[in-house]
């Protein structure tokens, strides 16, 4: 936390707004509208939920196609499903390990070719690192189809001074526990279409019709902020830039530190991007290497964690079509995420660094 939090929670406490609307949701949704620049913005119980409306207002259904990287968190799939609609996984590219813009032609090419047109494209900013976007927007638009940005890793992060969740015909951030900034838990929907946002704010409350009894016409979700996440989000806003920067500073420091081993990093490809280095991740030479750096943290009581395990290979997922050549099955061997939290001391990074270093001694 940073230190403000409290005053806006506080300020719910005394003004009795303790539910899912008020003040500081009102105040909280004009707040992300000006940091990330765009029109429009709903206030949500999570990042999953924003998606699952997101996906309800794009007239997803049973049996329609939906385009999603395959190197993700399974949150990104999920309301797919919710849908009864069917996945399609697309590989990711090795600048920034997301959406492929030549597997997305490829795939979208060949759902034509079968006879169904995609109903949507979920990107996804992984690690906070910029997907391409100028490309993936340009085929989205020569086969007209919308776009769900999924920014939930990629809150403060940018592309040619843009920041993330703006591209895409709808964007989503999260601000679950283990994000950069976050509500407890939250999650929120923007766009420059108000329709979109309104619609969100409708069916995340339950789908109440104008009337002064309760009369319902389409179904309805609880998936609302409370007025005591808005507040928390409002003071972590005031923080997010602070954070970023001290993120960049530990992968900085990491990389600095590590450069003489045979380990990679993955570099923003060049300076449009901007990634908010939400994790620091490595890439080592082998499985087994990546594992002995794992144990050698582990029995030191540090954790880290393997990249996200592709949804193509997930048990619940395995069997939907897939367009790619095996890339992110590389790295989640491979691949490991460090320490990389906002309040972690330089000490507590020497200890990182130094376990490191030995499992190459
Ligand atoms: C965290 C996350 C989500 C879901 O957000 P929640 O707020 O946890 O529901 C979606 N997509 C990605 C890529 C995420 O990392």
């Amino acid at each position: 936390m940073g230190g403000e939090e409290i005053k806006y929670v506080n300020s719910a406490f005394e003004e009795n707004w303790i539910a899912p609307l008020g003040p500081n949701v009102n105040g909280f949704e004009q707040d992300i509208c000006d940091y990330a620049n765009i029109g429009h913005c709903t206030a949500l119980s999570s990042g999953t939920s924003a998606i699952h409306l997101a996906l309800i207002m794009l007239g997803v259904e049973q049996g329609d196609e939906v385009l999603a990287s395959t190197f993700t968190f399974s949150a990104t799939i999920n309301p797919i499903l919710y849908q009864k609609a069917t996945p399609i996984l697309v590989e990711s590219e090795k600048d920034t390990w997301n959406m492929s813009p030549v597997f997305l032609k490829e795939a979208i090419e060949d759902r034509i070719a079968t006879g169904k047109k995609p109903k949507a494209i979920i990107p996804v900013h992984l690690y906070g690192m910029p997907a391409k976007m100028d490309e993936i927007m340009e085929i989205a638009a020569e086969y007209q189809i919308p776009v769900i940005e999924d920014a939930a890793e990629g809150m403060g992060a940018s592309l040619k001074g843009k920041k993330l969740g703006v591209f895409g015909d709808i964007g989503v951030y999260s601000f679950n526990g283990n994000k950069i900034i976050t509500t407890s838990g939250g999650g929120v929907l923007v766009s420059e279409n108000k329709d979109y946002a309104d619609k969100a704010r409708f069916l995340a409350t339950q789908a109440r019709d104008q009337a002064p009894h309760y009369q319902h016409s389409e179904i309805g979700y609880n998936y609302r902020m409370s007025n005591i996440c808005a507040g928390i989000g409002r003071g972590q806003l005031q923080v997010l830039d602070s954070w970023v920067n001290k993120r960049k500073t530990n992968f900085d420091r990491y990389k600095k530190e590590l450069s003489d081993l045979p380990i990679e990093f993955l570099n923003e490809p060049n300076a449009d991007y901007f990634s908010n280095r939400w994790l620091t991740t490595i890439t080592t030479s082998s499985y087994e290497k990546r594992e002995e750096i794992r144990l050698a943290l582990e029995k030191e009581n540090i954790e880290s964690r393997p990249l996200w395990k592709p949804m193509h290979l997930q048990p619940i997922f395995k069997d939907y079509l897939y367009y790619g050549d095996g890339l992110s099955e590389r790295l989640f061997e491979k691949g490991l995420c460090l320490p990389s939290g906002s309040n972690m001391t330089e000490q507590q990074q020497d200890r990182v660094i130094a376990t490191i270093k030995k499992c190459f001694d």
